[in-house]
């Protein structure tokens, strides 16, 4: 990628999407092209083959999707899976009748198998049935992992898949349901804080193991992929290291700065017991996370409470 080539993020407005847009900027890329989602509708195919034909993108991060949390999923099952399909497939059919130089599919780790061994190697796709509570999302990422795989195949497109796994960060989304377990956390913490309740509620039984990424480092990994990778096979995006429900709500509420006690739901589904990344094949490229979740967490919360002040305003 050269500095002035014409890049075009695909949901830029999301917290992955910004933090690719940070990156890139960061690193001196200029020739940066987004549209909201109200200028431009991506599950609109004849809007997005216009967009694509007046813009013509060299490179093509696609990072829009509807995303959320195992509520969300489980809940809104028809569009995670019809709206995350329609857009993907919009997206890379004019990424290829308009000769996108290389495109970067963002997937997740919920496409890999309920049941598959621990870590989570990349060769697992497609070996035995999905987790149910996020199946319709995970169907939809496995086909834009499979529309890039069938485009380079026939037409020698130049497009990548990368897995990352659970993320946070700036921007992410804090709704009490929909959202997912750490910015869900960040705010029932620091609402009990401010409320003077005594104990937090925490869904499950705390015993589920996750790996969490910090958004600005998944966006490093994604421009590092997208200079350095040209192969069809997919690459996980990942810290290697996980740790329990249990033990993430203890962290979130020593940053928070709660003094009341943890209590587990265990009505509420735990979802997949353990979601490690095998990250080895990324590691032996030469990439390496830099921020640490506690950190992270600070800095999260930082943002979080940011956004409460402007609300409040
Ligand atoms: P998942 O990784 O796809 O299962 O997505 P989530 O981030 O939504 O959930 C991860 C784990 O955290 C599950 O075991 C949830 O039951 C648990 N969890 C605990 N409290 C919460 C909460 O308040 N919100 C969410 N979304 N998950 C929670």
């Amino acid at each position: 990628m050269n500095l002035n080539d014409k890049i075009y993020i695909a949901g830029h407005r999301g917290m992955v999407g910004s933090a690719i847009e940070r990156q890139l900027r960061k690193k001196g890329f200029q020739n940066i092209v987004t549209r909201t989602s109200s200028a431009l509708d991506l599950r609109n195919q004849a809007a997005v083959n216009e967009f694509f034909a007046a813009e013509q993108p060299a490179y093509v991060f696609l990072a829009a999707a509807k995303v959320g949390g195992i509520y969300a999923n489980n809940t809104y099952r028809a569009e995670f899976l019809y709206d995350n399909l329609v857009m993907e497939t919009n997206i890379i059919h004019a990424a290829y009748q308009n000769e996108v130089q290389k495109l970067l599919f963002l997937g997740s780790s919920c496409i890999y198998p309920k049941a598959a061994p621990q870590p989570l190697k990349e060769e697992y796709l497609l070996t035995a049935p999905l987790e149910p509570t996020n199946e319709p999302y995970a169907i939809a990422k496995i086909a834009g992992i499979k529309l890039c795989e069938a485009y380079r195949d026939q037409y020698g497109c130049n497009f990548i898949s990368v897995m990352p796994t659970n993320l946070y960060g700036i921007g992410d989304n804090y709704h009490p349901q929909n959202s997912h377990v750490l910015p869900a956390l960040i705010r029932r913490f620091h609402e009990a804080k401010e409320r003077g309740d005594n104990e937090v509620v925490v869904w499950g039984t705390g015993t589920p193991k996750r790996e969490f990424l910090y958004a600005d480092d998944l966006a490093d990994a994604c421009l590092f992929l997208m200079e350095q990778y040209n192969d069809k096979s997919l690459v996980n995006i990942g810290t290697g290291e996980d740790l329990s429900i249990a033990e993430l709500a203890q962290l979130v509420k020593e940053a928070v700065g709660f003094d009341g006690s943890i209590v587990f739901d265990a009505t509420k589904p735990d979802g997949t017991l353990r979601k490690l990344l095998d990250v080895s094949k990324l590691h032996s490229m030469g990439w390496k996370h830099n921020i640490e979740l506690k950190e992270g967490i600070a800095m999260a919360y930082a943002d979080f409470l940011k956004k409460e002040i402007q609300v409040e305003k």
